[in-house]
């Protein structure tokens, strides 16, 4: 089962306004801003607004419309930064094996570059 959710973790921080981050968008659902350690060109990170581990918990039990508001907001935010045609990757860690080190669900963007073969 997915460990219960630390309000102290660092993007609820961040989405508390504790942590200071670049907002690059903003919903009634989800928060994009830049990840700190970029590993693309265009590397972004989007959370829901809502607290939840990871894709486990956010799965098994946001509603519906918190589901589907986040999961438009991944697509707007790669459509605002023009990604569609060249193409762009996202990626989400769950849990240990998945190598997840913030335990507040986020999907990495990746984009801005041709981007190599996926190695897992
Ligand atoms: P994970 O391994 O959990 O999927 O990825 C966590 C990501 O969060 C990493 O890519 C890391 O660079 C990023 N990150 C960690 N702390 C901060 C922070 O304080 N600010 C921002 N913008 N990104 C962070």
């Amino acid at each position: 089962a997915t460990r219960p959710y630390d309000d102290q973790n660092i993007f609820a921080k961040i989405l508390r306004g504790e942590i200071p981050s670049t907002r690059i968008y903003e919903d009634e659902w989800a928060y994009a801003f830049p990840d700190i350690n970029p590993q693309a060109p265009l590397h972004i990170l989007v959370i829901p607004k809502g607290a939840y581990v990871s894709w486990d918990d956010f799965s098994a039990a946001a509603p519906a419309e918190e589901i589907a508001g986040f999961i438009r907001a991944v697509g707007h935010v790669a459509r605002e930064h023009g990604l569609v045609e060249p193409g762009y990757r996202l990626l989400a860690n769950i849990g240990g094996h998945g190598g997840q080190e913030v335990p507040h669900l986020h999907v990495h963007l990746f984009g801005g570059q041709l981007l190599g073969p996926m190695i897992v």
